[in-house]
């Protein structure tokens, strides 16, 4: 959401990352477990009690969605999905589960796992936290436990809620897709509740906020926010994936790109080439081979009073795997690599021979002339 996300670790095969929001979401959650429920609750106790009990109960929220989106992965592979990393986003986890959801079934399968787990978590730390009270254990443990068994109950019920991307908006769109036979329609009805319901969260926080309920009204605002665009990209991505399947990397790319000869000086390549066509990247060839890639991040590094005297050619990189992509690939994976790396404009490489560039610009031109023509038909 706010940038790369970061590795932490891998289990059954799964890369667990992390979103940087998150840690800003994990210090809000730490403090205002801290300062507010729990010395609410749990009167009397040393502030620094409050504080540790804070932390205890914001890494059991973390691991209890870890757990969540685990199953969803496990499920996921079960049917052949493949989904290889959970990115912990501000609330849960954004599976990246989309690509080829085989029928309606493995969906619904998917998409309930994740409720039932917090379900049992819930159960479990229920029957924990009341054993911890019969057996005499200090109320800080107490009363951690108590905090998770609710907030997993908490996030079952949430999560049920048929708006998508939630799992109970996928569980929707599941029904309809086996009632109709559409993904694509599904897909629009289940996100616009999704959206509609993510307005009313925003809506909701901004209420809160105006009523002096400052961190909770924050809250749903993100929360809000936070889902209906995840709706909305969810549909366009549906439409993109549609659009591009099937599509092959050639048959999207333009052939004839710009391209630099190694030997001009950066002053002419600034002048002719950057100035021209403000793309972020060049392929630069000698004898109509790919010989590398100059970037124009790189020169914007060298002092000015060398760009007369030194060559693109002596300052282009190797052109690696973030920026090339083969012609017979699909046009999907085109758009995956852009996404995943911030490159728009990819060139198709085939050996040493550059046949051509695809880029962000006229797959989404496609994209949005596609969804127009859909409307229009919507109208009719
Ligand atoms: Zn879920």
């Amino acid at each position: 959401m706010f940038g790369r996300p970061v590795s932490l670790f891998t289990v059954f095969g799964f890369e667990i990352k992390i979103d940087i929001s998150w840690l800003l979401l994990a210090a809000l959650i730490t403090w205002s477990l801290a300062s507010g429920l729990f010395p609410e609750y749990y009167k009397d106790l040393p502030p620094s009690a409050y504080w540790w009990m804070g932390i205890a109960g914001a890494v059991g929220l973390f691991l209890s969605i870890i757990i969540h989106e685990l199953t969803h992965s496990l499920v996921a592979r079960r049917y052949g999905v493949t989904m290889k990393e959970i990115t912990l986003f501000i609330f849960g986890g954004v599976a990246q589960m989309e690509e080829d959801i085989p029928h309606p079934k493995a969906e619904f399968m998917i998409a309930i796992v994740g409720p039932l787990s917090s379900c049992v978590l819930g159960l479990s730390f229920f029957l924990l936290s009341n054993l911890g009270v019969k057996s005499g254990w200090p109320v800080t443990v107490t009363g951690v436990l108590n905090y998770l068994s609710w907030l997993n109950m908490i996030l079952a019920v949430f999560n049920l809620i048929p708006a998508f991307p939630l799992d109970g908006g996928r569980i929707l769109r599941s029904a309809l897709w086996k009632w109709k036979k559409d993904l694509r329609w599904s897909t629009d009805v289940a996100a616009q509740i999704g959206s509609g319901f993510g307005l009313l969260l925003t809506i909701m926080g901004i209420i809160y906020i105006v009523r002096g309920n400052f961190v909770g009204g924050l809250w749903w605002f993100l929360i809000g926010l936070f889902i209906r665009s995840a709706a909305q990209s969810s549909y366009r991505q549906i439409l993109a994936r549609s659009l591009f399947h099937a599509k092959k990397v050639k048959d999207l790319m333009v052939t004839n790109p710009v391209t630099v000869p190694r030997s001009i000086s950066l002053e002419e390549f600034i002048r002719d080439y950057v100035y021209k066509y403000h793309f972020q990247a060049y392929p630069v060839l000698s004898f109509s081979r790919l010989t590398g890639c100059v970037f124009v991040k790189q020169i914007a590094a060298i002092p000015r009073e060398e760009w007369a005297a030194s060559t693109v050619g002596a300052v282009a990189l190797p052109c690696n795997e973030d920026i090339t992509i083969g012609p017979e690939e699909d046009a999907n994976k085109a758009l995956a690599l852009m996404n995943r790396t911030g490159n728009s404009r990819l060139l198709v490489v085939n050996g040493e021979e550059l046949e051509g560039i695809i880029s962000l610009k006229d797959m989404l031109a496609l994209l949005s002339l596609k969804m127009e023509l859909n409307d229009l038909e919507k109208n009719k």
